[in-house]
């Protein structure tokens, strides 16, 4: 590991990112959510370099983000109430909101007419934000498929070549965005994420929930939703008992919550689960078990978006 890439946070460390983002290249940050990979949302070839260097398909578009709920409105062709109201309550936090893109703002990715955005709550982001300038398309910074990064140091194991990580720690939410599109009459939940459907509902009411997904795998409303993601190298299986192990390639790594032992044994309460989800699972992938044998958590709303991330970790 590199440690001359990773910088704080300070006006030198600032300085040095702003200046690798204007200069068309990448820069990974910590937000509050994950670690993103940064590059000038207006930049085709800089937004290029985010996708070469993920490995990304790119029909997995990336959330633009900005400093604040006016430059985000500056990328929108389309500003509804809702993203105004949204954007009140919620800005900044870990909610991405789906809108009309402007036609000044190149495609990215997906070849479609809208944009993901969102108003980070991390200092460092929003430092880097303004230092730079510029809108910052940015998503999670690993390698696709992979598990998300919530330490510089899962960033630069996973993207050995990223030239620069600014440290802020580690992410205090630990699970990606909520992503809302208010596209439409009704908004519709693209991706369960750190912000829970309680909480918006109190500004939304009714949220359309994800279609069923098709029978090949593929989620059919949110582009960036494949099946396989956030997902170790090791073979990694979901069980209501992960004692129930008889049969599997060994060794085999376990992860519970707490009230059932495990080589990880997590919270049981959800938020503080998904904060160390990430941490865990890169603990026991970089252990080198042959299988990893996750805990099914509870069925309830709370747990939408753990049970989310695991069912695609162990697709
Ligand atoms: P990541 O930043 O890697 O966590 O992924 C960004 C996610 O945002 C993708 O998986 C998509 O689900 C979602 N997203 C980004 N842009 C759009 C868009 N224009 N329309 C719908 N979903 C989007
Ligand atoms: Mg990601």
């Amino acid at each position: 590991m590199s440690a001359g890439k990773i910088a704080l946070p300070d006006p030198e460390g600032l300085r040095r990112a702003a200046e690798i983002l204007r200069a068309g290249s990448v820069v990974a940050f910590p937000t509050e959510t994950v670690y993103g990979l940064g590059a000038d949302a207006f930049s085709e070839e800089a937004v290029g370099a985010i996708y070469r260097l993920k490995n990304r398909p790119t029909w997995n578009p990336l959330i633009v983000h900005v400093a604040d709920a006016e430059a985000a409105r500056d990328l929108a062709h389309e500003w509804p109430d809702l993203a105004v109201d949204l954007a009140e309550v919620f800005w900044p936090g870990p909610l991405t909101l789906v809108v009309r893109r402007a036609p000044h703002l190149p495609g990215i990715g997906a070849a479609n007419d809208t944009v993901a955005v969102r108003v980070p709550a991390h200092p460092v982001a929003l430092d880097l934000l303004r230092a730079a300038g510029l809108p910052l398309a940015a998503p999670s910074a690993n390698r696709s498929e992979g598990i998300s990064p919530t330490t510089a140091e899962h960033v630069l194991r996973s993207l050995p070549k990223v030239p620069l990580v600014l440290d802020g720690g580690a992410c205090p939410w630990g699970i990606e965005s909520t992503v809302l599109d208010v596209t439409g009459d009704v908004p519709r939940l693209l991706r369960p994420g750190a912000l829970g459907l309680r909480v918006l509902r109190d500004v939304t009411g009714r949220i359309a929930l994800p279609e069923a997904e098709t029978a090949d795998g593929a989620a059919r409303d949110s582009p960036g939703m494949s099946r396989r993601h956030y997902a170790p190298r090791a073979r990694t299986l979901l069980r209501t008992d992960v004692r129930d192990v008889e049969g599997l390639a060994g060794p085999v790594g376990t992860l519970t919550y707490e009230g059932s032992d495990g080589t990880e044994v997590l919270s049981a309460d959800p938020r503080e689960y998904a904060a160390d989800l990430y941490a865990a699972l890169h603990r026991l992938d970089d252990a080198g078990y042959a299988t990893i044998v996750i805990q099914e958590p509870p069925g309830t709303e709370d747990w939408l978006a753990v049970r989310d991330r695991l069912s695609r970790a162990a697709a």
